[in-house]
């Protein structure tokens, strides 16, 4: 039978919106699946991230052909090296006149693709991936001409421009665009956060589970404890599990550490938004109609649209306006190797022990541990730019580099000298205490600042305002920490600086 187009469906592409789905035809096209080797080994991922990775796309497999598509799927057995072997194999096999693609999310990929252009026998078309909220061309017009490119103008553009929580005038729901303040409680224990919905494996995740376990048993990863949806059906089932149990005192806690708790109240979505399961415009309204109801605060629906309406999109725009560029930018000259410790959370840093734990034993850890414990941690030490972001997009169960590159790099690191953040996300341990209970059960005291006992975070803090202070001097909304580290006596000072010194070479000893 003759083929008419080949069809690659990519493993983070698994939606029937998905445009190559969407321009297809059943009848004459093929759809070409492919798990291989470069794809799962091109970062150490964590087992979570390949286990759903690869048993949604042998559901969504499945789905295809119950919808009528002709699937060819290269499975982990077949040690494929490459998308383009795989392509080039099928080709031959199946001399398609065409082959086509969404343009995939990764540059890396992106660039491999150009070449394929060129290789392939047969033309190769590359689709927009209409999936997201802001097109490339969008994004660009928007920040065409401006000097900083702050994510909360973008966010409004998008709010009225998809009529997301607007009143009848179309102005912002409530009179403010923005209700952070009111999300930013610390953790007290008032609330208790529900048990993980989570989704049990089925029978063709758990051999995926036995599979992963195998042959990639240097990653990190509890599969005893996988429960990621990897279905669109049960992804939808988790998203109204959110809506119902937790999305009420999401905005709350939305800053929140809780010690013990990995999940909060947060909505895990990220994952099966990233590789399709779910479609953002879908979440974001879904929220709204919650609020609508009366089934949470305006503050929360907010709170919860601004990341995947703003911060999403936004890092993705970030992402493609700036690349190939940004992955090498390192604008705090960050080198110092990353301790081995990251690897298996054995620090006595409480806060830092739990977010390395879960995120390696779970690929989860939510934002606030993401960006205040790890990230800030990493920010004040100098920890090599390159490693850590290494680090964020193996660990994560929803890692893909457009989103993972921003957050870690721009946001987290301020490597790329403020372009996403007027001001470096750096904090003492006092953040950590401020927002949670870890520093209750930490060996070091957060009100210390030198010494063996003294929390960490705090000399690194100061040492780091101290060795960019000229580069920070620049910058209005740095003027009062500078102002306040100028203030103590130098002799305090110089023992803060000394002791962050000492800190220093004991994470390159180790
Ligand atoms: C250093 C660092 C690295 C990160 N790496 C990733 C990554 O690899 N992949 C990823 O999807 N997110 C990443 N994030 C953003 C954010 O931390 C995660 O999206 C969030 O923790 C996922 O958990 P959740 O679904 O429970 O989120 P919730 O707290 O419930 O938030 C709701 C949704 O908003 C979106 N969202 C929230 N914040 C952001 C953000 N800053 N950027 C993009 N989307 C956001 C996500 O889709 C998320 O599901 C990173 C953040 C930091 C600081
Ligand atoms: S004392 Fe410091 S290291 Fe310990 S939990 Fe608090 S902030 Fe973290």
């Amino acid at each position: 039978m003759t083929i008419r187009h080949l069809r690659l469906v990519l493993g983070d592409q698994l939606s029937f919106e998905n445009p190559v789905l969407q321009e297809g035809d059943p009848e004459h096209d093929l759809v070409l699946m492919a798990e291989v080797v470069e794809e799962t080994r091109y970062v150490r991922h964590n087992r979570h991230k390949l286990v759903l990775v690869l048993s949604a796309m042998r559901h969504f497999a499945r789905e295809l052909e119950s919808a009528g598509w002709r699937v060819l799927y290269i499975d982990l057995g077949s040690q494929c090296p490459s998308l383009f072997d795989a392509l080039v194999r099928t080709v031959e096999d199946t001399q398609p006149e065409a082959v086509c693609c969404t343009e995939p999310g990764e540059y890396r990929l992106r660039r491999a693709m150009a070449d394929w252009t060129r290789a392939l026998d047969v033309p190769f078309e590359l689709l927009s991936d209409t999936r997201f909220l802001a097109s490339h061309g969008d994004f660009r017009e928007w920040a065409a001409g401006r000097k900083q490119l702050r994510m909360e103008y973008f966010y409004r553009d998008m709010r009225q421009r998809y009529g997301l929580l607007l009143d009848g005038d179309g102005g912002p729901e409530g009179g403010r665009w923005n209700y952070d303040r009111e999300n930013r409680a610390g953790w007290r224990g008032e609330d208790v956060p529900p048990p993980r919905e989570g989704t049990s494996p089925d029978a063709l995740t758990r051999a995926v589970i036995r599979e992963v376990d195998e042959r990639f048993a240097d990653c990190p990863g509890d599969l005893s404890e996988f429960a990621w949806a990897v279905t669109r059906e049960d992804a939808e089932a988790e998203l109204e599990a959110f809506c119902r149990r937790r999305l009420s005192r999401f905005g709350h806690y939305q800053d929140a550490l809780a010690d013990g708790e990995p999940w909060l109240f947060h909505s895990r979505l990220s994952a099966y938004l990233n590789i399709g399961l779910l479609e953002p415009l879908a979440v974001c309204r879904r929220v709204e109609s919650a609020w609508r109801a009366g089934d949470c605060e305006l503050a929360a629906a907010e709170g919860f649209i601004r990341q995947i309406l703003g911060w999403r999109e936004y890092v993705r725009g970030i992402y493609w306006l700036e690349m190939p560029g940004y992955r090498e930018r390192n604008a705090l000259s960050a080198h110092r190797p990353l301790p081995p410790w990251f690897w298996t959370g054995d620090t006595d840093m409480r806060c830092l022990s739990q977010a390395l734990e879960q995120s390696l034993s779970l690929g989860y850890a939510h934002h606030i541990q993401r960006l205040m414990v790890i990230g800030n941690f990493a920010l004040l030490a100098g920890l090599s730019v390159e490693a850590v972001c290494e680090w964020y997009l193996g660990v994560y169960v929803d890692a893909f580099e457009w989103v993972e590159l921003p957050n870690t790099l721009g946001m987290a690191l301020h490597a790329d000298n403020g372009l996403m953040a007027s001001k470096p996300y750096a904090a003492s341990g006092k953040y950590v205490q401020r927002q949670g209970d870890h520093c209750r059960h930490c060996r070091y005291d957060p009100r210390r600042v030198t010494g063996e006992g003294a929390c960490p975070y705090n000399a690194l803090y100061w040492h780091f305002i101290d060795r960019h202070r000229q580069r920070f001097s620049g910058n209005p909304r740095m003027k009062l920490v500078l102002a306040n580290w100028q203030r103590k006596p130098a002799a305090e000072r110089r023992a803060i600086t000394d002791w962050g010194e000492v800190l220093l070479s004991r994470l390159e000893a180790e």
